[in-house]
């Protein structure tokens, strides 16, 4: 007997133990995931939990022979390397929203292809089987199209801004209703395909007129939930053939969508149930504080030559890098200054927001890719116990986390959210082109403080020059 035979009795004897194996890889790979040092790690052990999960299915179902097995690996090892390494690290929140999108495609796919074919399995009722294929076609869908959009919003082919449709709730709702009805109908009466249809053209609009109501910004909270989404629906897939491993995975990912969903709720200051039914406030722009009265005569712009003088009398130091710094890919110079600094035996550390940037940890991915250590990094709560006690706070193209008005000024969109409170450091440099306001669209009492001086300028050339100017005050 060849090794490919004995595989696939293995596979056939025990496909229930591999899959209780797989889980297990993708619970020990999330809690991996969970800290920036160890987050490479838990993608690796993740892959081969896949790796193990899909050649046992397509082993035990005899669905292709092993060289097809190794051609489709060596294919999709090929385009995942190409694509990490040529992504722009910008467009991560759009690259999720693609690959969630074929994940609900996929589901979506087998729920239609489990319709035409009729096999039930051995001991699964018909309602069990259409239920299964009617929730999986109806999730997958919602999570495909609503993906795509998400997606086109991110990368500008459509306007990036909320589009509210008169009615939207009730269109929601009355979509939703359909979607229920057809999948309803569908178990009483599966050769009909029009409840499919059905199914498939309500979850297509309502992941439209969910997914268009929400500003290009707020998108990744959307994602967030189409991961969960996702999750789901293959889950529901799982159910209509009992794969097992389909199942658990499915819930494991479904749960920790929600998880990071609420994570991004709290720290972007929305609600986490309004999200749920695609209701994502955006700031109310006629709410919004014109800048002008805050900043006039009170902004004191300086120079890099200048800055240094601050620095070098300072005893701790705190970077507080924002999406600016990712726009300015400017992650190796901070990571210079912090070198420099530290050769004078000051300390320095960076004080990390969880939703500065534009998607989930965009700050510790963009500084462990330039190797700073990660105890360097502190988090929110951390950070608001080091900064009062901290000399200098260097601001790098961040904004609405460092906006002290989140404290108090109820009608701003920020109001509520957790800050980095900076403003309680001795001095505070912020280096950023002009005076315009981040995401939110509010200005910042911050730069106009009597402790504050701007650098007003791309983020890369300042922290360059200031860099340099260091080493030539030392010199
Ligand atoms: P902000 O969006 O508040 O501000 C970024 C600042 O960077 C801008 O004010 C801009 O000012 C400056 N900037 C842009 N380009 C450059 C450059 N080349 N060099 C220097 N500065 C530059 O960013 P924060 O990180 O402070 O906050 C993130 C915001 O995004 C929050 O409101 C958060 O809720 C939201 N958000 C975060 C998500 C996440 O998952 N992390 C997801 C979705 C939204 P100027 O133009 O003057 O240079």
């Amino acid at each position: 007997m060849d090794i490919v035979n004995i595989i696939r009795n293995v596979a056939n004897k025990y496909q229930a133990v591999f899959y209780l194996i797989t889980v297990l890889f993708f619970i020990f790979g999330l809690r991996l995931l969970t800290s920036p040092r160890t987050a490479r790690r838990g993608n690796v052990v993740s892959a081969v939990g896949m790796l193990i999960a899909i050649t046992i299915t397509l082993m035990y179902h005899g669905i292709l022979t092993y060289k097809l097995i190794i051609i489709g690996l060596a294919i999709g090892s090929i385009i995942g390397a190409i694509s990490a390494y040529a992504l722009d690290l910008r467009a991560i929140p759009q690259y999720v929203a693609i690959l969630n999108g074929f994940g609900g495609a996929v589901s979506a796919l087998v729920g239609v292809s489990a319709f035409i074919q009729k096999e039930l399995p051995r001991n699964v009722t018909s309602l069990h089987f259409y239920s299964a294929i009617s929730v999986g076609t109806f999730i997958g869908t919602l999570t495909f199209w609503g993906s795509m959009m998400a997606f086109a919003k991110l990368q500008g082919l459509i306007t990036e801004r909320p589009v509210v449709i008169p009615g939207k709730n009730i269109i929601n709702l009355l979509l939703l209703s359909i979607s229920a009805v057809s999948g309803i109908l569908l178990v009483n009466d599966p050769y009909n395909i029009y409840y499919l249809i059905g199914i498939l053209v309500s979850a297509s609009l309502l992941a439209i007129s969910l997914t268009i109501a929400v500003g290009g910004a707020d998108m990744p909270v959307i994602i967030a939930l189409f991961i969960s989404y996702a999750g789901l629906s293959a889950s529901a897939v799982g159910f209509i053939y009992l794969t097992h491993g389909l199942i658990m995975v499915g819930s494991l990912v479904g749960a920790s969508g929600l998880i990071l969903t609420r994570i991004m709720a709290k720290a972007m200051n929305r609600d986490f149930y309004g999200i749920l039914l695609g209701n994502i406030t955006p700031p109310e722009m006629s709410k919004l504080q014109g800048g002008e009265d805050i900043y006039a005569g009170r902004i004191k712009s300086t120079t890099p030559e200048e800055a240094v003088m601050i620095l070098e009398a300072s005893k701790r130091v705190a970077i507080v890098p924002g999406y600016g710094l990712a726009v300015a890919q400017a992650q190796g110079p901070v990571r210079d200054l912090m070198a420099e600094l530290e050769k004078d035996g000051i300390e320095v550390y960076f004080a990390i927001h969880p939703v500065a940037g534009r998607m989930p940890g965009h700050m510790s991915v963009l500084l462990a890719e330039v190797d700073v250590p990660y105890d360097k990094l502190k988090t929110l709560e951390e950070s608001n116990e080091l900064l009062p006690d901290t000399d200098v706070a260097v601001v790098v193209g961040a904004n609405d986390v460092v906006n002290p008005t989140a404290r108090y000024a109820k009608d701003s969109p920020l109001y509520g959210m957790p800050i980095l409170d900076v403003d309680k450091c001795r001095s505070v440099i912020v280096i950023k082109r002009s005076l315009s306001p981040g995401f939110s669209g509010v200005p910042n009492p911050l730069f106009a403080n009597d402790n504050t001086v701007m650098i007003f300028s791309d983020a890369k050339p300042a922290l360059t020059e200031l860099v340099k100017e260091y080493r030539e005050l030392r010199t």
